[in-house]
């Protein structure tokens, strides 16, 4: 496919936003023991920034899902590939998102991660597609609605590629 790639949310549009939801967390979540459950590997570069920003004792773990097998369309068939390592009974569970597309993914993570019998389980995404959705799911901390674009960077992939990029763009087809 002949693509072209457009900067759509910058750097310091990111960096700005990551403070924000930060400082939402952080009084949120102040005394209690909150696990943040990183979904690999979209969620890396945000996970890493965000938490950064969190004054707050907490710990990290992760799982990986799939439903994704490279290009830009969704198989619609959630798999869990890794399991979190720590006990999530009794704790505060915020997991960490790159982006709710048909919220299909979230929907499987949540179910899941609910047998472990935690407090609570939230959803911190640095991107939403409103318009995708195929189930009825939210996340409590969005970083960015965007409309129905094919989006990369900034721990988002096309075929595993652009991971790197330090701002979001969209992925426009020639
Ligand atoms: P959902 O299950 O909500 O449809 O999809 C969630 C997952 O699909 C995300 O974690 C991400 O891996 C992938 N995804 C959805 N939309 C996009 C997109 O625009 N760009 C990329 N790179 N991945 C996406």
């Amino acid at each position: 496919m002949e693509y072209s790639i457009e900067k759509m949310i910058s750097e310091t549009q990111i960096e700005e936003r990551i403070k924000e939801l930060a400082k939402m967390i952080e009084s949120d979540y102040a005394g209690k023991e909150l696990v943040c459950v990183g979904l690999l590997k979209g969620s890396i570069m945000f996970m890493a920034d965000l938490l950064k920003r969190i004054e707050l004792n907490l710990s990290m773990d992760f799982m990986k899902v799939s439903s994704y097998h490279g290009g830009t369309d969704s198989t619609g068939v959630v798999q869990i590939l890794k399991d979190v390592d720590s006990s999530l009974e009794e704790k505060e569970v915020l997991i960490i998102e790159d982006i709710i597309d048909t919220g299909l993914t979230l929907e499987t993570v949540k179910k899941f991660l609910a047998t472990k019998k935690p407090n609570s389980i939230k959803v911190c995404s640095l991107l939403d597609k409103p318009s995708r959705r195929k189930v009825d799911i939210e996340g409590e901390y969005i970083g960015f609605e965007i409309p129905d674009e094919f989006v990369i960077g900034y721990g988002l992939d096309y075929d595993e590629m652009y991971r790197n990029l330090p701002y979001i763009a969209k992925v426009v087809k020639r």
